[in-house]
């Protein structure tokens, strides 16, 4: 695909991750091949997912459990440049009362690791 490769990581609700979202990321993943969503955006690109991971949960610890996945993707060599924050959290702050504030978060995690960040993943 024309623009290179594009390295991701993606974070999920760990209440909802494998329950309403399909055992194994299913939706994540096909997502993903179709260039589905907010994965459309990538649709240029040869898309490689370092690590999928959960938000530790409630009230959610992304912080660290991005540090913590960034540490490892370096020790690697797997390192990304974008973190998606699942439609599964964006759901949970829409509808469960969820107590991740999406934009501050979204601020946060780009000023500190330097990534872009994504709110929602698949579109199913
Ligand atoms: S903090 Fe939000 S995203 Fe994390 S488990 Fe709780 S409801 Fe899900």
């Amino acid at each position: 695909m024309g623009n290179g490769k594009k390295r991701i990581a993606i974070f999920a609700c760990k209440n909802i991750k494998g329950i309403s979202c399909v055992g194994g990321c299913l939706k994540c993943f096909k997502g993903i091949s179709e260039r589905a969503g907010e994965y459309e955006r990538w649709k240029d690109y040869d898309l490689e997912v370092a690590g999928m991971d959960d938000c530790g949960g409630c009230p959610g610890v992304l912080m660290p459990k991005v540090a913590l996945m960034k540490d490892m993707a370096r020790l690697y060599d797997r390192d990304f440049e974008a973190i998606h924050l699942g439609t599964c959290i964006v759901k949970a702050v829409q509808t469960a009362k969820c107590p991740i504030d999406l934009e501050t978060i979204k601020g946060k995690l780009e000023a500190k690791f330097n990534a872009e960040v994504v709110l929602g993943t698949h579109p199913y």
